[in-house]
């Protein structure tokens, strides 16, 4: 497929500006460019032809199943969208007087009331741009409390082995030496590694509840009062908040801070580089070390972003959280959970969940002795899924499984679609015994197939060799 760079002829356009209807002021000759810039020159036609066909070879959620493990891609209401477009809304200036835009403080303001009654915490801050973000963020309130206690030995953070790498990314990131513990056959923290990690340098415990292998942690409780009692804080990992929103809040199980990623959990579309909102909220005692802005009372000289963080993205949180109400935000949860366990009980007897227990919205498979029996690996079945329609799931994460597969179907599938999902797992389950060869060539339909992962992670060609 042609770059839009190469479709350009020189003269062509499909500008039609109105005629100035307000006197010219001549720009000085030291602001203008020297060279005009490179911009493809084409018509309208062109232009849509050439975004139509790249639509075309993507899959989103309006394409088909997308039960991409850890990242929630559900179907966003329509609805949302709209709110979120509204002039009222698209129309202001961050730099409005607050006299002006009372709607959209109000707006502000009741979605930090209901993330916070959702999560248990006591206030938020709705900066952040995203999920690290908000980690990034939250690290720094942890940090900012022990200094301010004057407790300047806390320089390390534990971290689970089954987390999401944003994690000890984060952490290291914000000046925390990251301490591993493994987990369990349970999938759950190992409660002895824990105890034997847990000293007076120990700032804080980043954990995921239910985890990145879709267990639940049955020990929390016990988990946060460990790190509390060691006079450390507990970060909870909000990403997967999609399975337990309005069943059981992260601030009643001991939890100290956490971040939401709304472009999982509450109706922002995601996967393609877009806007996207990690609130970071706090219990009570932390509230004075969070970001200050012109809602909130905070003192600090704390700002991760410019003023409020992404406002729109916001407005599709609300909107989503107002017309689901509080039952239909619980009952959102228990579907996802539902549809999880609903897949995995359907894929028994062919391929192996990787801990043989109620899932919560999502569960790992581990290819391990099926790549034995056959040859056939994890990345092979995700690339054969794409000749089927249907988008991969996650692959080889997390890492503690080995030739792992991971879904998250979301509440938003319906019980035909995962009924057809399951059907086209089976079939290359017995594909994988008949014709292992066909399935390491795979996807033979897709645009690319088999891209040299490696060399575009470490030579990517980012702009256009004019
Ligand atoms: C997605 C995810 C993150 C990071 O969130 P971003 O919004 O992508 O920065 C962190 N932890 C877990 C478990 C996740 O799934």
């Amino acid at each position: 497929m042609k770059l839009i760079f190469e479709h350009s002829v020189d003269g062509r356009q499909c500008s039609i500006l109105p005629t100035c209807d307000v006197e010219l002021t001549p720009m000085p000759d030291i602001m203008k460019r020297t060279v005009p810039p490179r911009l493809p020159e084409l018509s309208e036609i062109d232009v849509t032809r050439h975004y139509t066909a790249l639509c075309k070879r993507a899959h989103g959620v309006n394409c088909g199943f997308y039960p991409l493990g850890s990242c929630t891609m559900k179907y966003n209401p329509r609805v949302d969208e709209e709110i979120a477009a509204l002039p009222q809304f698209t129309g202001i200036h961050p730099l409005a007087p607050l006299y002006s835009v009372k709607g959209c403080l109000e707006v502000l303001e009741l979605s930090k009331k209901y993330l916070c009654s959702i999560t248990g915490m006591d206030d938020m801050t709705l900066q952040p741009a995203a999920g690290a973000h908000g980690e990034f963020t939250g690290l720094l309130l942890i940090k900012s409390y022990h200094v301010a206690r004057g407790d300047f030995k806390r320089t390390k953070i534990i971290v689970p082995d089954s987390a999401h790498g944003t994690n000890p990314a984060s952490a290291a990131m914000c000046g925390f030496s990251i301490v591993s513990v493994p987990s369990n056959d349970e999938g759950c923290v190992d409660l002895d590694a824990l105890k034997s990690v847990l000293d007076y340098e120990v700032a804080g415990l980043m954990l995921t509840n239910p985890n990145t292998v879709g267990i639940f942690d049955k020990n929390i409780l016990e988990i946060t009062d460990l790190v509390h009692q060691f006079g450390g804080l507990v970060y909870y990992d909000g990403a997967n908040l999609n399975a337990i929103m309005g069943v059981v809040r992260p601030g009643d199980m001991g939890f100290d801070v956490i971040h939401i990623n709304l472009h999982k959990t509450f109706s922002t579309p995601h996967g393609g580089g877009g806007p996207g909102s990690g609130p970071v909220g706090c219990k009570e005692f932390l509230k004075g070390f969070l970001p200050s802005c012109a809602i909130s009372n905070a003192s600090t000289s704390l700002q991760v972003k410019s003023f409020y963080g992404n406002f729109l993205v916001i407005i599709k949180a609300l909107s989503y959280i107002m017309t689901l109400g509080a039952q239909g935000v619980r009952e959102a949860s228990q579907n996802a959970v539902l549809n999880a366990n609903y897949l995995m009980h359907c894929l028994k007897g062919t391929f192996t969940p990787a801990y043989n227990r109620t899932c919560m919205h999502e569960f790992v498979l581990g290819l391990d002795s099926f790549k034995e029996q056959t040859g056939v690996t994890a990345l092979d079945v995700a690339k054969s899924l794409i000749d089927e329609g249907m988008h991969p799931p996650t692959m080889y994460f997390p890492l503690i499984v080995h030739e792992a597969l991971m879904f998250e179907p979301t509440e938003t599938e319906s019980k035909e679609t995962l009924d057809e999902a399951a059907e086209i797992l089976k079939t290359l389950y017995r594909r994988a015994f008949d014709d292992a060869e066909s399935m390491k060539t795979a996807p033979h339909c897709a645009a690319i197939s088999r891209p040299d992962e490696v060399l575009a992670a470490r030579q990517p060609v980012l702009k256009y060799d004019f």
